[in-house]
C-alpha cells in the first residue's frame, strides 16, 4: 500500500474561509518597523504566503491566513497586532 502526498498548496486548497471584511484579525500595527527590519521573516514563514515585501515595507493581506500564529512569534519588532477572527469567521478546516 503507498501513502498519497500532498504538497502544501494542495492541503490549503482543501480549506473554505468565511472572510471578516471589515474587521481583519491581524494587522501590521507599526509598519516603520518593517522598514529597518532586516530580513523580514514574515515575508517567508508565512505558509499562506500573507505577507508580501514591496520596498522597504510589507503589505499584509490575512484572507488565506490559516491562523497558525506563525508570524507573531516570528516578527523579531514586535509590530504585529494577532487576535482570533471573530466567532464563526476565518478559516474552515476540511483536509482530512
Ligand atoms: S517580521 Fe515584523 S517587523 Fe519584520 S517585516 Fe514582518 S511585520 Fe515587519
Ligand atoms: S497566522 Fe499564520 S497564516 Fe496567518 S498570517 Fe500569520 S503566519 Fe500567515
Amino acid at each position: 500500500m503507498s501513502l498519497k502526498y500532498f504538497t502544501i498548496e494542495e492541503r490549503l486548497n482543501a480549506n473554505a474561509w468565511d472572510v471578516d471584511v471589515h474587521r481583519p484579525h491581524i494587522r501590521i500595527k507599526d509598519p516603520d518597523k518593517c522598514r529597518t527590519c532586516e530580513k523580514k521573516p514574515c515575508t517567508y514563514m508565512c505558509p499562506a504566503k500573507c505577507y508580501v515585501q514591496q520596498g522597504d515595507y510589507v503589505v499584509l493581506s490575512t484572507e488565506a491566513c490559516v491562523e497558525c500564529g506563525t508570524c507573531r512569534v516570528v516578527c523579531p519588532h514586535g509590530a504585529i497586532e494577532w487576535n482570533y477572527p471573530r466567532s464563526g469567521m476565518g478559516i474552515w478546516y476540511r483536509f482530512t
